[in-house]
């Protein structure tokens, strides 16, 4: 992998035009990555490609000034993920892999079974934007507020399949649907360690958008099911069969 820096800005990428960098930054680029005035650093913010960008300004306020795009933007397929937020570190391990696995959206609902009523959105996005940056990701996964699961499967659109992960059903293995999921935006419903309620999965078996699958006979702790299903869904129908882009280091 390169060893060139690569940064997430929400500011616009415009040649010449300078981004002043916040603390968080500035102390990465000059006092982690040992940076000087003059270093190249690559920075991409979700829409205009990744550019590289000249540091400049002083160690305690840098400012980055954008010279050249060095990749167009892209972004990979349109995979949601809906998981119930579980223990702290597990639902860190959770929003950081699914970066990192290429999901485009992450929706974390509560069900009856939630361990948790709170999650720190901002802190998702933190991790999210870092995994982005290692990961080499153009973008950054839109992370939405938690919300109830009847209201985010009232609020989805009925024509995107939602792959409702079932340990306790007989339920076909994705490669079933792969016909189905061909080309089209998805969801991926992985429920909290107690499971989902018997309401809520007579709710998820009454939904015709809802397809039920296996994950093989185990039955794995929530954060081993995202894992699993994403990289499924990846394999089958998403971008996996494209190699890493790897930059001049
Ligand atoms: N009902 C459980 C385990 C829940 S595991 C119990 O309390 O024993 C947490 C979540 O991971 C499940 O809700 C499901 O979405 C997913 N999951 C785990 N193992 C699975 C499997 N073999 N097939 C499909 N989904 C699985």
């Amino acid at each position: 992998m390169s060893h060139i820096a690569r940064l997430f800005t929400p500011e616009p990428l415009v040649e010449g035009q300078e981004i002043s960098l916040p603390a968080d930054q500035t102390r990465y680029l000059t006092r982690v990555m040992r940076l000087e005035a003059g270093a190249i650093v690559r920075v991409f913010n979700g829409q205009d490609g990744e550019w590289r960008c000249e540091l400049a300004g002083t160690p305690k306020s840098a400012v980055l000034i954008p010279q050249q795009q060095v990749r167009p933007q892209h972004s990979g397929p349109d995979l949601t993920l809906l998981f119930a937020p579980i223990k702290k570190a597990r639902t860190d391990f959770i929003v950081e892999k699914a970066t990192e696995l290429g999901v485009r959206t992450i929706q974390p609902v509560f069900t009856d079974y939630c361990q948790t009523n709170r999650v720190r959105i901002d802190r998702f996005e933190s991790l999210a934007i870092e995994a982005s940056e290692q990961t080499e990701r153009m973008d950054v996964p839109n992370i939405y507020e938690a919300r109830a699961l009847p209201k985010v499967l009232s609020e989805w659109d009925a024509h995107h399949p939602l792959i409702f992960c079932d340990e306790s059903a007989q339920a076909a293995p994705l490669a079933n649907y792969s016909k189905q999921l061909h080309e089209k935006p998805a969801g991926v419903l992985i429920g909290p360690e107690g499971g989902f309620s018997p309401k809520e999965r007579e709710m998820l078996q009454s939904l015709d958008f809802v397809m039920p699958i296996t994950l093989g006979p185990r039955i794995l702790r929530a954060e081993t099911a995202v894992v699993s299903a994403l990289t499924l869904w990846q394999s089958l129908v998403g971008d996996w069969q494209k190699s890493p882009y790897l930059p001049e280091s």
